[in-house]
């Protein structure tokens, strides 16, 4: 699939001084404060594009981007598409699609929301149908390096000296492997818990040729390929690389396990390296009360929403109104309330006389930079509307206005 990522989008200069960004990671607190920062995100698989989990994880993801170019790094950011994968296959014959029609839709409905959320974009956007070479090369090096062993045609990932670090415990790994893609009951593999790198193909099912045999990749291959390769350069398997490999490995807190676990023990496996300095997970999101999934059938999409005549920036505030870390409810009433926080900041907005932006400013920074407080930034927002409306002074309705576009990404 030949993809280009959505178009840029502008991010105003934030007139005060910010402090070091500082985020609660799953690996512990870790202080931003380099020139450059590397960010890899782990996209969507396409077939069920935006739903407001994904919303809220790339929002996430958004407001570090923002904040990091606010404080003068510079960010380089990396996120890819698993266009080839077992549910996006399954749901193509079940939709009597093509699946490579079925991801060109849902990708194309997937940029066209992020660039209206205003989400700023990542300098690659990668398929893993993309790098097929990339990951054949990888999986060759891995061989070499001892990591895999065969199952009848099919590659494994020997996971057996990463053990020590899994994230839950084994009982726990077990179960959650065999419901996100694992095959923990295969006869044949050396541990349940290793990991397919490369698939033999099945009769019919899409496949690549490559010096492993024809099939397709296993998933936590792709993003240990797509965000050494993007994010190291080219020639990322035969440089030497010191500390850690990348900045930030980010995604929804159900790729903690086994995704992100897997896509690093793969890289270390690769370059000797520790993949992620930090690990930063968003909470999910439910709907009125109960989970919100695919298999429950109560997904709410954002271009549904978009559909319904919603503001793009109501949904933006609605979704900042909790901490991204947390598991979160969604429903009516959470936008309802957002629509009436954005038409009076609006209204203030418009103004020529308001309470003065600097404290605002100071504010908004001090409280997204510990560790995104997005509830602490609104309500300094809510305090500055009500002070612009019983004590106005200033001409600097517009300074405010460029830094909530900057910061929290809200164009109003
Ligand atoms: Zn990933």
């Amino acid at each position: 699939m030949n993809i280009s990522t959505w178009p840029d989008i502008y991010v105003p200069k934030y007139p005060v001084e910010v402090p070091s960004l500082e985020i609660k990671a799953s690996n512990g607190v870790h202080l931003f404060s380099e020139a450059t920062t590397s960010m890899y995100v782990c996209g969507i698989t396409p077939y069920d594009a935006t739903h407001l989990g994904h919303a809220a994880t790339y929002l996430t993801f958004d407001l570090i981007h923002r904040y990091l170019r606010v404080q003068g790094s510079q960010v380089s950011f990396v996120e890819n598409i698993t266009d080839i994968d077992e549910p996006l296959l399954e749901r193509a014959v079940r939709d009597n699609i093509d699946w490579q029609t079925l991801a060109l839709q849902q990708v194309e409905l997937f940029e066209s929301d992020m660039s209206t959320l205003h989400i700023l974009p990542p300098q690659h956007f990668i398929p893993a149908t993309s790098v097929m070479k990339l990951i054949d090369e990888a999986i060759s090096r891995m061989q070499q390096n001892g990591y895999v062993y065969k199952v009848d045609e099919d590659l494994y990932f020997d996971v057996s000296s990463f053990l020590v670090n899994l994230p839950v415990t084994h009982d726990e790994a077990l179960r959650i492997f065999g419901e996100r893609g694992g095959d923990p009951e295969r006869v044949g593999k050396r541990n349940a818990l290793d990991p397919v790198l490369w698939l033999a193909n099945k009769n019919g099912e899409p496949g690549w040729e490559s010096s492993h045999g024809f099939g397709r990749p296993g998933w936590h291959i792709e993003c240990c390929v797509i965000s050494l390769r993007y994010l190291l350069g080219e020639n990322y398997l035969n440089e030497s690389h010191g500390g850690y490999l990348i900045d930030i490995q980010g995604g929804g807190t159900d790729l903690i396990f086994p995704h992100h676990f897997m896509s690093a023990a793969q890289a270390k496996a690769l370059l000797g390296k520790e993949f992620a300095r930090s690990y930063i997970h968003t909470g999910m999101v439910g709907l009125d009360g109960e989970k919100m999934s695919k298999s429950k059938g109560n997904l709410v999409f954002v271009s549904k929403l978009l559909q319904d005549r919603v503001d793009p920036m109501v949904i933006r505030y609605a979704l900042l109104t909790s901490h991204y870390s947390k598991d979160r409810m969604w429903n009516a009433a959470i936008l309802e309330k957002a629509q009436k926080s954005i038409d009076r900041i609006r209204e203030n907005l418009s103004k020529s006389e308001v309470a003065p932006a600097q404290p605002l400013l100071t504010k908004l920074a001090a409280a997204i930079a510990k560790d995104l407080d997005t509830e602490q930034a609104l309500q300094a927002i809510e305090d500055w509307c009500l002070l612009s409306e019983t004590n106005p002074q200033v001409d600097e309705a517009g300074v405010v206005s460029r830094a909530l576009d900057s910061l929290l990404g809200l164009a109003l």
